[in-house]
């Protein structure tokens, strides 16, 4: 029944999405907001969605690359207006493709769906965002929303614990061109 709130392979994500942020380019690429676009919350009934972005820092410079997702899981509590990430699955998998790839995947943060056009953090999703950076300390993190109009990122700066956001990008313009999206 959950699949059938799913939006099957309607649109197809062909670009990647590049965004400059300070001296550092963050790249997420087009299979994963594949994954994310499946989930935007276009019927009514539709829960939230999520799940963690896993990447790596190019060598060279600091570009992030934000290159493998989890998808919502069995015992994640989902609902219309919530996405709360429970099933231990998550982590699991980010073990999983840490040790098959000599440990250069690192956690870059969360995502999930919200049902509005424009995503805007809540203050649940403040405080949970705050709540890592208290636990990673070193690193800052960030974290994706998917509206159904726009995905937006978000940067939690670990020394400032502060949360600032990067962008908000049309789903438009990084959907493959002569598709529409509904
Ligand atoms: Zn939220």
């Amino acid at each position: 029944m959950e699949n059938s709130l799913v939006n099957q392979g309607v649109n197809f994500v062909e670009k990647n999405m590049v965004v400059e942020n300070d001296d550092r380019k963050i790249k997420i690429c087009n299979s994963i907001l594949q994954i994310m676009y499946k989930y935007i919350q276009i019927v009514r009934k539709s829960c939230e969605a999520g799940g963690i972005l896993i990447g790596r820092e190019n060598s060279g410079n600091s570009n992030l690359i934000i290159e493998y997702v989890t998808e919502p899981m069995a015992s994640d509590k989902r609902s219309r207006c919530r996405f709360s990430r429970k099933d231990k699955g998550h982590l699991e998998f980010f073990k999983k493709v840490y040790e098959e790839n000599s440990e250069i995947y690192g956690y870059i943060g969360e995502w999930h769906t919200h049902p509005e056009n424009i995503p805007h953090y809540s203050f649940i999703d403040a405080n949970n965002w705050k709540k890592i950076g208290e636990e990673m300390k070193d690193r800052n993190q960030y974290h994706i929303i998917v509206g159904i109009q726009q995905v937006g990122i978000w940067e939690y700066n670990a020394d400032k614990k502060k949360i600032t956001q990067i962008c908000s990008v049309d789903w438009k313009g990084i959907l493959k061109e002569n598709e529409t999206l509904f």
